[in-house]
């Protein structure tokens, strides 16, 4: 799995800038028949995040996934999930971690687990990529916290994957 092409994709994506059809490809054809035969998605260990610094951990799975998620809502369309069972666990996945942390744990609208987490999944509740949320509502609230320093924002925080989060980068 090339995921320092998947990373590249995944800017673009971000970025709304249109996907070239060999991209499309990358996304809806290869990655789900490199993954999807295996019970578990093969995260790196590290990663150099494309805003310049290196992720470990729990992070990266959370970019992995968000940048899936936000790929095949860039190169599938609005229904890649009903299109696509690969994509459809790994969106789904996400979602259940946002509702976990505000119906379970209490934590704010849109949060994730943690700070870097929450931040890395900003861009795909910004483009409303997970149709059982309104996105940018949750967004907007995630911006607030940011910017008022609140809850797990309060100390210090990653200031490039915050410039990046935030499209400041
Ligand atoms: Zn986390």
């Amino acid at each position: 799995m090339d995921f320092a092409r998947l990373w590249l994709i995944g800017e673009r994506a971000r970025k709304r800038i249109r996907l070239t059809p060999e991209e499309r490809k990358f996304v809806g054809e290869i990655v789900p028949a490199e993954l999807s035969p295996l019970p578990s998605l093969p995260y790196p260990a590290k990663v150099r995040h494309p805003a310049g610094f290196s992720l470990s951990g729990a992070p990266v799975r959370t970019l992995t996934r968000s940048t899936l998620v936000l790929c095949a809502f860039r190169a599938l369309g609005p229904k890649y999930d009903a299109e696509s069972g690969f994509y459809h666990r790994i969106a789904a996945d996400l979602a259940l971690g946002i509702m976990r942390a505000n119906f379970h744990q209490g934590e704010p609208k849109g949060t994730f687990c943690c700070a870097q987490c929450t931040l890395i999944i900003l861009p795909v509740l910004e483009a409303g990529a997970l149709r059982w949320f309104d996105g940018r509502a949750l967004a907007d609230d995630v911006r607030r916290l940011v910017e008022k320093k609140q809850w797990r924002f309060s100390g210090t925080t990653n200031r490039p994957l915050q410039n990046w989060a935030l499209g400041q980068g």
